[in-house]
């Protein structure tokens, strides 16, 4: 028995990184999924994997700033496997700019459309076929700089802010559909997303000294917390925030 038997799901920015993880957590789980990025040689090889592995995943081309690729991708998706349960919106970016005062408005600007209108699109068109489904799971991953202003990039931390207050409303103005709505917060977690203070021991040393646990997470130290959140197991959680900081915000 599979923890997402019978259920289908889109995860976004899901080529590489934590969405890659979350890819194959939930076909693991019996999950038929949708996932969409940018990085379409990366996506189709993920999808061939997952497929060899015998899990069932379709890779689409998905630019989460165009309101036009999530339309198609939620058809795509009812049209392949008959209903849509779980969206999981995961594609992010940081600026590598560091402080206000040198922050560039097209640079503030590309980073909302990524990480606060690409979450709002996302949400858009999967509500009606959530609610076709009859409910279903809505997980946003923020990030520890949407709870305090950590992070080198006020316009990241900004952005994370509003996907957390985002979740919230749409989990009040969804209730009644059955539709929840959740955020993850995830502190450093070993990815791409990182390569710069992966490539810099120094720096790597000093971040970890602010981590309780003394480590960089996993992809799947976070990709259990999203699963959880996708499954019936959390069918009383909504609004909520689910922190994977390694004690980071703690203290
Ligand atoms: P990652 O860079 O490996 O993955 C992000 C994915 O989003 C990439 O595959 C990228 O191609 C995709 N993407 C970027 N722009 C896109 C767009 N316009 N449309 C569609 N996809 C797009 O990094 P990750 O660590 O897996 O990040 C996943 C999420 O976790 C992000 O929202 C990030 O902000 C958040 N997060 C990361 C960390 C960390 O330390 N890695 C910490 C907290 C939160």
């Amino acid at each position: 028995m599979g923890r997402l038997d019978g259920k289908v799901a889109i995860i976004s920015g899901a080529a590489r990184g934590q969405g890659a993880a979350e890819v194959r957590m939930f076909t693991n789980e019996g999950a038929k999924v949708c996932f969409g990025d940018i990085l379409d040689g990366e996506g189709i090889k993920l999808e061939a994997e997952v497929r060899e592995l015998g899990g069932e995943a379709t890779y689409a081309h998905l630019d989460v700033t165009q309101e036009q690729d999530w339309r198609q991708l939620v058809e795509l998706t009812e049209s392949k496997y008959g209903r849509l349960d779980i969206l999981v919106n995961n594609a992010g970016i940081t600026l590598a700019t560091v402080g206000i005062e040198n922050t560039a408005l097209e640079e503030w600007q590309g980073l909302m459309d990524i990480n606060m209108t690409g979450v709002f699109l996302g949400t858009k068109h999967a509500i009606p076929a959530l609610r076709r489904s009859g409910g279903g799971s809505i997980v946003n991953i923020s990030s520890t700089a949407g709870i305090v202003g950590i992070g080198r990039s006020a316009a990241y931390t900004a952005s994370k802010g509003a996907v957390r207050l985002f979740t919230k409303a749409t989990a009040i103005q969804h209730a009644k559909d059955n539709i929840r709505c959740n955020s993850v917060h995830p502190g450093p977690v070993k990815t791409p997303f990182i390569q710069e203070l992966l490539d810099n021991p120094k720096q790597l040393e000093e971040r970890l000294t602010r981590v309780p646990l003394g480590r960089l997470a996993s992809p799947e130290d976070v990709a259990y917390g999203v699963l959880f959140l996708a499954s019936d197991e959390a069918a009383y959680m909504t609004g909520s925030e689910l922190v994977i900081d390694g004690g980071t915000t703690a203290e």
